[in-house]
């Protein structure tokens, strides 16, 4: 008979939030799939329990996955867990609960610590509807066109970011959202400095400009105000982007200010313009 494989989510901070369940699946598996053994290995030693450890993280998961599901096939039970908070979720995971589902195996998940929600939960914005971005790209061009993609959106936001580049991320969020946005920039949650600042996007920048940020972020965004949203048509933005050109911004970057103004997208503006 198949195993099974669980998901066990590990403290994002605080070891305390460990709950009493993970601990008992940890300690029952046959054996962990971590994301860093090193890490899990600290974990383990202040749980007090010894298990036997296989790798399982972003550029060795096809190969360690493929031995992982053989092993839950062939009768083991497997508990899988990444450095802090839930599997699969912005980390490791994803692609073996696919196979696991694909394989017939039965997949576990454990309710437990997971940023996105801490956050959402302490942001002081509206928790009722939201979207999970996960990390922005890297390269600015994906960036921006991830945040203008997202300006006509109404649900509130939450985004994961490293502190190097949150500075850069917020004067993009700015430009795509308007300076006055609301923002909760959630640090360090669950640990000693936790901290939330809920301020606006211009106000965030300029506070990050002078003091370079630490530790871990979560930003959640409120979204557009409904009733602004669809009060543009193609047509009212391409004017507003002629009159922009009129006063001397180059095409590209009216057709940039007029998206943003409008929620429309800024190629379609462009193209209006010509
Ligand atoms: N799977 C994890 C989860 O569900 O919480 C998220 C892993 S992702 C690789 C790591 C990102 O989560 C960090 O860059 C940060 O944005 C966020 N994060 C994790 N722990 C955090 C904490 N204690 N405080 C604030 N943000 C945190």
């Amino acid at each position: 008979m198949a195993g099974m494989l669980y998901l066990v989510p590990t403290p994002i901070g605080n070891l305390g939030d460990i709950s009493a369940r993970c601990r008992e699946t940890l300690a029952q598996a046959d054996f962990i799939a971590a994301e860093d053994t090193r890490v899990t290995l600290k974990l383990l030693n202040h749980l007090e329990l010894k298990k036997p450890l296989v790798s399982y993280y972003e550029h060795n998961k096809a190969a360690s996955g493929g031995k992982i599901l053989d092993r839950i096939l062939a009768g083991e039970t497997c508990a899988l867990v990444s450095d802090a908070g839930s599997p699969a979720i912005s980390d490791p995971g994803e692609d073996l609960v696919r196979q696991c589902a694909e394989a017939g195996v039965t997949v576990c998940a454990i309710p437990g610590p997971c940023a996105v929600i801490t956050a959402l939960s302490i942001s002081g914005l509206p928790t009722g509807r939201f979207t999970f971005e996960g990390f922005l790209s890297t390269a600015k061009k994906s960036r921006r066109e991830h945040l203008e993609s997202l300006q006509a959106e109404t649900r509130t936001m939450v985004f994961y970011e490293a502190p190097h580049k949150l500075l850069a991320t917020l004067e993009d969020m700015s430009a795509a959202f308007g300076p006055g946005r609301r923002i909760s920039l959630c640090r360090e949650l669950t640990k000693l400095h936790e901290e939330v600042i809920r301020t606006t996007l211009e106000e965030a920048a300029l506070r990050f400009r002078e003091a370079p940020p630490k530790g871990e972020f979560v930003l959640v965004l409120e979204g557009a105000t409904p009733a602004a949203a669809p009060a543009w048509t193609l047509e009212d933005a391409a004017a507003r982007a002629q009159s922009l050109m009129a006063q001397g911004l180059p095409r590209k970057e009216a057709a940039r200010q007029a998206a943003q103004e409008s929620g429309l997208p800024k190629k379609a503006i462009y193209d209006a313009t010509l």
